[in-house]
């Protein structure tokens, strides 16, 4: 069986020796004569295989011991509402507080609908009148005094527009690296609190990382749901019910394969030649384009457009023959969007690259 290149956006690409790995000891892990999937989280084999994971993750992104990470359900989409029913609650005077929002494209967005409903929102800037194809400037944002926190989306996955700056401000810092999480080296201690859905850059969908500095735990609001509270998380070490084991073990063998490749500093470089040559490719091919201002363009995401829609879909059958799939743009912007995370190679932005040259000669 020939393994195709995969540019999806989630569920994406796995590592191979992941997939070979988990293949291997699928029925029979390690000789205890059961598979992951069959064993109690509770069991002895399992939270090892959880302790090791979180050992490994911490490690890939030297995380201190003042911060929790959790093992979660519900996708990113479940912690838009997390963060404000635990985040969003009165100061220490029992004064009300407002949850300051940046808003760059539609996962911004739908993260600030979901805050509406649980606090006072302000969004401080928006770039949407540039058709989210840009980040606002730092110092146009309208931040507010007394902020519980900043949420922002370091990489907004549909459009391709990534930051190219952490902003200091006073409040904890709260962000969905969903897309960007493991791609690259980054400081954890510029955050109070990073989620991030596990099926791009961790491992298959149905799991959820939360990182979360440790004095922001315990102020969850009265009605927040026990499942969703955050320091019930950490104090039951991610199993106050039954947590999704599989989905935990995978993750793990994905990070030992990082750190089998030389970590977080080798991936970083790996993906910045990725992203760079596929934009080099663009910007200088005369027939496809991308819309993003060149400092905010993703390193994960990359979006483009041919010089004729009316060529979008011989283009992705085309795409296909050759064994590239999911080009596709999402389907609220259409056009194209080449995901390219971890566990793609760089073989594949080559191909990908190779077929665009010979679309674009035979269409031009
Ligand atoms: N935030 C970002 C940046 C995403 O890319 C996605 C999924 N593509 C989500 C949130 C939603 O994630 P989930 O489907 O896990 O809820």
């Amino acid at each position: 069986m020939a393994r195709k290149y995969n540019f999806c956006a989630g569920p994406a690409a796995l590592p191979e020796p992941v997939l070979e790995q988990a293949r291997a000891e699928l029925s029979d892990w390690q000789g205890r004569g059961l598979s992951v999937m069959e064993m109690s989280h509770r069991s002895k084999e399992f939270v090892e295989i959880a302790a090791r994971a979180e050992r490994d993750f911490r490690d890939l992104l030297n995380i201190g011991d003042d911060y929790a990470v959790l093992f979660l359900q519900g996708g990113a989409s479940q912690q838009f509402a997390c963060v404000p029913l635990n985040l969003i609650g009165p100061d220490a005077n029992g004064k009300e507080r407002v949850a300051d929002y940046v808003n760059t494209g539609q996962w911004s967005t739908k993260a600030i609908k979901e805050a509406k409903r649980y606090g006072k929102v302000n969004v401080a800037a928006s770039s949407e009148d540039t058709n989210f194809s840009t980040v606002p400037a730092f110092d146009t944002w309208r931040l507010s005094d007394n902020a519980a926190y900043l949420h922002y989306t370091p990489n907004e996955t549909i459009g391709g527009v990534e930051f190219s700056f952490i902003p200091e401000v006073k409040a904890p810092l709260v962000v969905d690296m969903s897309s960007t999480i493991l791609s690259r080296p980054m400081d954890v201690n510029k955050f109070g609190l990073i989620y991030a859905g596990a099926q791009k850059n961790i491992g298959p969908a149905g799991l959820t990382i939360v990182i979360v500095r440790k004095d922001l735990l315990g102020h969850a609001l009265p009605s927040c749901p026990t499942m969703l509270d955050y320091k019930v998380a950490a104090d039951n070490d991610s199993m106050y019910n039954t947590p999704p084991t599989f989905a935990w073990y995978l993750a793990g063998l994905v990070f030992q394969w990082l750190k089998g490749i030389g970590g977080l500093g080798a991936m970083g470089e790996l993906n910045q030649r990725k992203s760079d040559k596929l934009y080099h490719y663009i910007d200088n091919s005369g027939f496809y384009r991308n819309p993003v201002e060149k400092q905010s363009r993703s390193q994960m995401n990359v979006p483009f457009v041919l010089a004729d829609d009316k060529l979008d879909k011989p283009f992705l059958a085309g795409a296909e023959e050759a064994g590239l799939l999911n080009l596709a743009g999402h389907r609220s912007v259409g056009g194209m969007r080449a995901s390219i995370y971890n566990a793609v190679p760089e073989a594949a932005v080559d191909a990908l690259i190779a077929y665009m040259q010979d679309f674009a000669r035979k269409n031009g």
